[in-house]
């Protein structure tokens, strides 16, 4: 069988640990393949996607700033990514290209591994309606999430979220409030399933806290996006909350990808896993 192609779309790109955890997904399970990193401006994906189609790749994946601008180029999108306008897999059949978002799923694997906790009949927080909220909430209310409350600095951007979110489950009860908001929040707290901190702040190591410590009671279950150690970390930990980091999420879009491009379920999670701890953490 001839070698298999594929990558990621990115800019800028070139810190991305994709490349270890898809290759050693593909080396576990013996399909010869590569995957690279294609670092494209915006104005020059539309030729890069032709010239990938006409090469034959089987797929690829696709991060900030493309996951909006992609959706132009294939046949076909699912449609809760198509409803969030962000997709980051997509697989090429014999020249048919179709998008999918497998961020949500890794959320939801995340949430499951670290506290047990389904989609289903919960209430979850988004403390950020950036471009990783809006690839998620929207997925978490398809599965059945009861309650989503989005929580952002520049409130616009959490009602816009919600509008979406109403598209794709009418049922579910959508909150919006602002990061100042700070009385209403710690009211809502003991409803909260998990908290899902998806802020950019913590990237840099001398950010401040994402969130108001008050906010961070004992017990309160939270997803840190981010995957390095960051404030949230080290005062979570000491409120005697619990925290699970941003790994397991970036661990299952992932295999999620590889399932769709491979047709391989659940793909070779422990060994995508092993390689991207090494290329995280070292
Ligand atoms: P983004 O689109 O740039 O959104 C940034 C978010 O952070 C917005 O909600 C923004 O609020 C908020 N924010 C930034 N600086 C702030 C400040 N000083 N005060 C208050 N709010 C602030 O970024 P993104 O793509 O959503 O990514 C968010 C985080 O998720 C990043 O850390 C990224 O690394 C992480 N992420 C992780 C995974 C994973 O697989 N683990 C996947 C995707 C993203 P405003 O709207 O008010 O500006």
């Amino acid at each position: 069988m001839a070698k298999q192609k594929y990558g990621l779309f990115g800019w800028p790109v070139k810190h991305s640990v994709s490349p270890p955890m898809q290759e050693a997904g593909f080396q576990a399970v013996g399909i010869d393949a590569s995957y690279e990193l294609f670092e494209v401006p915006p104005e020059g994906l539309a030729d890069k996607v032709a010239e990938l189609k006409e090469e034959g790749y089987r797929g690829w994946n696709i991060t900030v700033p493309h996951k909006t601008a992609m959706m132009d180029l294939v046949d076909e999108i699912e449609p809760t990514a198509a409803l969030a306008k962000s997709v980051n897999t997509v697989v090429n059949n014999d020249g048919y290209l179709s998008a999918y978002s497998t961020d949500g799923y890794g959320l939801e694997m995340s949430v499951k591994r670290s506290f047990g906790v389904g989609l289903a009949g919960n209430h979850f927080l988004f403390w950020g309606t950036g471009g990783a909220a809006k690839a998620t909430a929207g997925y978490f209310a398809g599965q059945g999430a009861r309650r989503i409350t989005l929580v952002n600095r520049t409130v616009a951007k959490a009602e816009a979220l919600a509008e979406i979110i109403n598209q794709v489950a009418p049922d579910c009860d959508v909150k919006v409030l602002g990061t100042d908001q700070t009385d209403a929040l710690k009211g809502l707290l003991e409803d909260v399933a998990v908290l899902i901190q998806s802020t950019s702040i913590g990237l840099h190591a001398d950010d401040p806290l994402s969130l108001p410590e008050e906010l961070l009671v004992p017990g309160l279950q939270i997803v840190d996006m981010i995957y390095r150690p960051n404030k949230l970390t080290e005062i979570a930990h000491e409120r005697g909350c619990k925290l699970a980091n941003g790994r397991d999420m970036l661990l299952y879009q992932g295999v999620r990808s590889f399932e769709i491009w491979t047709g391989i379920p659940e793909g070779p999670a422990d060994a995508m896993g092993r390689a991207l701890d090494k290329a995280l953490y070292g």
